[in-house]
């Protein structure tokens, strides 16, 4: 059984790039016969945006996705979280952590692929006593790789090019990385579909699999949609909302946008003339896997 899903970030409305994330998620999910999961990702309650998780509801009901069973809100899924980080602690795999920023910087000499490595300070050395306690899984020098439905053969050495990474933060919220493993490991999901903005996360939620005991996924990561000057269409770079008219045609720009349709397309007469055609035609390899 084919379990894919969505995670949108209520941090603002979707834009043209999760719809291409979407899109590729579910007709992958649904051209397989499989189930097509809805996640409201907003576990970073600080980043959340009062009315978006709504906003983004509804827009995917507007373009005709029909996800299967209820909505899961990971901001409700803590006690879940939890029990993992204590399942990681009584493995001897996690560790609290008490360095600020300024601290990391100033006694790491190794440079990972996103900064400074954290130099294990409190692995080795007692917690600064009533500063709000980080936790960190620990990282052997191990190499993880899998090969990617799309982009191929992909690997890092989780110690020397990440290292111990933050599980749960030190005002209390757990990590992306975390929550994200526990979440696709409990609700079933076999294929992951996502932007390539994601793929250097892969290798740590891999490793978090491996740990936890979970299965492996297959992983696909598609291009990244980019504005005029180059930059990842987000919050960030202030990308425009999907428009809630002309649907039809702004899905048929984003089928277009990935490579796994045969062109040129038919003329639609609906909305769901165009989904079933999507979903009959779609074409992405499956044969990667999770290697370890
Ligand atoms: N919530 C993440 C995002 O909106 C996606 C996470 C995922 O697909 O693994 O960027
Ligand atoms: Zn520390």
């Amino acid at each position: 059984m084919v379990i894919g899903r969505f995670a949108p970030s209520p941090t603002g409305p979707l834009h043209f790039g999760s719809l291409v994330a979407a899109v590729a998620s579910y007709c992958d999910a649904k051209s397989q016969g499989g189930q097509w999961l809805l996640r409201i990702e907003d576990v970073d309650t600080t980043r959340r945006v009062e009315g978006a998780s709504e906003d983004i509801i509804r827009t995917l009901q507007r373009y005709g996705f029909e996800w299967d069973g209820d909505i899961v809100y990971q901001s409700q899924r803590s006690e879940y979280y939890e029990q993992a980080l204590t399942r990681l602690r009584n493995l001897g795999l996690a560790y609290p952590c008490t360095c600020s920023r300024k601290e990391i910087a100033d006694s790491s000499t190794q440079q990972g692929i996103e900064g400074v490595i954290y130099p294990g300070t409190c692995q080795h050395h007692p917690i600064k006593p009533n500063t709000p306690i980080a936790w960190r899984l620990k990282t052997p020098a191990k190499r993880i790789s899998f090969e990617d439905r799309i982009v191929g053969w992909q690997q890092h050495n989780i110690g020397q090019d990440i290292g111990d990474f933050v599980i749960k933060r030190a005002d209390s919220l757990f990590s992306y990385q975390l929550a994200v493993v526990v979440d696709d490991a409990m609700q079933g999901i076999t294929h992951v579909v996502r932007g390539a903005d994601l793929l250097q996360s892969t290798t740590r939620q891999i490793y978090l699999q491996q740990c936890l005991g979970y299965a492996p996924l297959l992983y696909a990561h598609i291009p990244l949609v980019l504005n005029n000057q180059g930059q990842k269409l987000s919050k960030q770079t202030l990308a425009t909302a999907l428009p809630s008219d002309n649907v039809k045609d702004t899905l048929i720009n984003a089928l277009h946008f990935l490579p796994f349709l045969p062109q040129p397309f038919p003329t639609f007469s609906s909305l769901s003339d165009l989904w079933r055609w999507a979903i009959d035609h779609w074409q992405m390899s499956n044969h990667a896997k999770t290697i370890t």
